[in-house]
């Protein structure tokens, strides 16, 4: 077994890393920090909760410390890019925590707030810059700084840089960059678009894949539960009352669910808070730290703010929306589960959600075992008997990256979202014939059962979801 003793990294590093508990490095960074402390280039597609950051900080601060000069006014020797300001503040605290015992300097900007001190921070020169990428293009305008003499590169997320808009931003800062460089990419996955970004930006690089989805997924106990729509809410509530969700994530596909969502949490006196694009950059970290440190139970957040957040101890992760892509699910269950601990995601699944639930258990080559036994069951949607068309704001939008899972995209099955309304249409139609007349009506019945069995609470039943793999579909 290797050992981080066994990687040659510089005293200062280990003696942190022991500090601070780690003993054996993860598969990323067995791999990637051998080559990385030689001057290789890197390709690590790898996703959030696998030591990545480790993976490329540890050797940039052991050749920062081995090669020591001061950086020059307004330069930096190391740029990390990141795509959200979280992510950004995350990297820098891990570079400033392993590198704690030497004397390396490390900012980090990001829009949002001020430029001012950022600007001052960056004046003397730093070794280690994390950024991302719009605030670093305009402090370059600005002459605030300048990329000669960087030694170092990294680009992480960069599948995420593609879908948030900003690979342009990131190809003009590329093309300021010195041509003599090393140069690491990480990507969770690899778009046509980021191959051929990592094409341009990595010269023989040393190519390391770890934990695709389907493996990461395995550690999760994941359960889906069927719902309407307008029940998701109650159903929520109703599930939190479950001690055993001591610290949990919920994901709604829209910052307004988002705020609507953490809004009824909070009428029904459970304590929360909601992080998104339009919140404030201050808002956002003081959510984040009630969170980290147990004052807020539950975070609800979307996916663009909760990328990359670091958090331990997540016990459940809920998807009260389900995404369009499946990478996002699996982005957003690897929340929990991290650092070797296990942990429980929750889906609710409504009757324009089902195509999705397929397309994310194609990609991860599971069966997302079926929660039934809740007052909010609805069979119809089960048993796909019920469909609708997906959200308005989704239509025609599954599936839409060319990642290397992109296996839904033309699967024969895939079109049932486009084809929402006319099947709904003729199931209704067969169902009148059939005398069934099972429709959305359905949920009734169902829930009523349900809710009756339910009675004391969801204590018994939460405790079987929490425990039971599968009771079968
Ligand atoms: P990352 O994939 O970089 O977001 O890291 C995921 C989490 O694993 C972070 O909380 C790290 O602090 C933790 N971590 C990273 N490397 C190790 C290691 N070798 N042993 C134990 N925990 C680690």
């Amino acid at each position: 077994m290797t050992l981080f003793a066994d990687l040659r990294l510089a005293e200062p590093l280990t003696r942190a890393l022991a500090a601070d508990g780690y003993e054996t490095p993860t598969p990323i960074q067995q791999q990637a920090i051998p080559p990385l402390l030689e001057g290789r280039d890197l390709l690590g597609i790898a996703q959030t909760g696998t030591g990545k950051t480790a993976a490329f900080a540890l050797p940039i601060l052991h050749r920062l410390a081995a090669a020591a000069r001061r950086p020059d006014r307004r330069t930096c020797r190391a740029l990390v890019l990141a795509p959200t300001r979280e992510l950004a503040l995350q990297i820098a605290e891990s570079f400033s925590r392993y590198g704690r015992f030497l004397a390396l300097r490390t900012a980090c900007v990001f829009g949002g707030v001020s430029e001012r001190p950022q600007i001052q921070a960056l004046l003397p020169g730093v070794d280690v810059l994390v950024a991302t990428p719009g605030r670093l293009l305009d402090l370059m305008g600005q002459r605030a700084l300048s990329l000669e003499g960087l030694e170092t590169f990294v680009l992480d997320e960069a599948d995420r840089m593609l879908d948030m808009g900003f690979i342009h931003d990131v190809r003009r800062i590329v093309r300021q960059l010195p041509a003599e460089r090393q140069t690491a990419l990480l990507s969770a996955t690899m778009p046509a678009d980021i191959a051929s970004l990592a094409r341009d930006l990595l010269r023989q690089p040393v190519r390391v894949e770890v934990t695709p989805p389907a493996t990461t997924v395995e550690r999760i106990r994941q359960q889906v539960l069927f719902v309407e729509a307008s029940k998701k809410r109650e159903l929520l509530i109703h599930l939190l009352q479950d001690a055993a969700i001591r610290r949990a994530l919920v994901f709604t596909r829209t910052k307004s669910n988002a705020n609507r969502v953490s809004e009824g949490l909070e009428k029904a006196g459970i304590a929360t808070s909601a992080i998104h694009g339009n919140k404030s950059q201050g808002a956002r970290q003081k959510a984040l730290a009630q969170f980290r440190d147990g004052r807020l139970r539950v975070l609800v957040a979307t996916d663009i703010a909760a990328r990359g957040i670091d958090i331990d101890d997540v016990t459940h992760v809920f998807n009260f929306d389900l995404p369009n892509e499946p990478e996002s699910y699996v982005h957003r269950i690897g929340r929990t589960a991290r650092a070797g601990a296990d942990g429980i995601a929750i889906a609710f699944c409504d009757a324009g959600e089902t195509g999705y639930l397929r397309d994310i258990e194609r990609t991860t080559r599971q069966k997302v075992p079926v929660f039934a036994a809740h007052p909010f069951h609805h069979a119809g949607i089960a048993d796909g008997s019920v469909t609708a068309p997906p959200p308005a704001s989704l239509q025609g939008r599954r599936m839409q990256r060319n990642g290397p899972r992109q296996g839904a995209r033309n699967h024969p099955g895939g079109g049932q979202h486009r084809a929402g309304p006319p099947r709904q249409e003729k199931q209704h139609r067969r169902d009148q014939h059939n005398g069934h007349g099972k429709g959305r009506h359905a949920a009734k019945p169902d829930a009523a059962r349900a809710r009756q069995a339910g009675q004391g609470g969801p204590g018994s039943w939460m405790r079987s979801l929490n425990e039971r793999q599968n009771d079968g579909r």
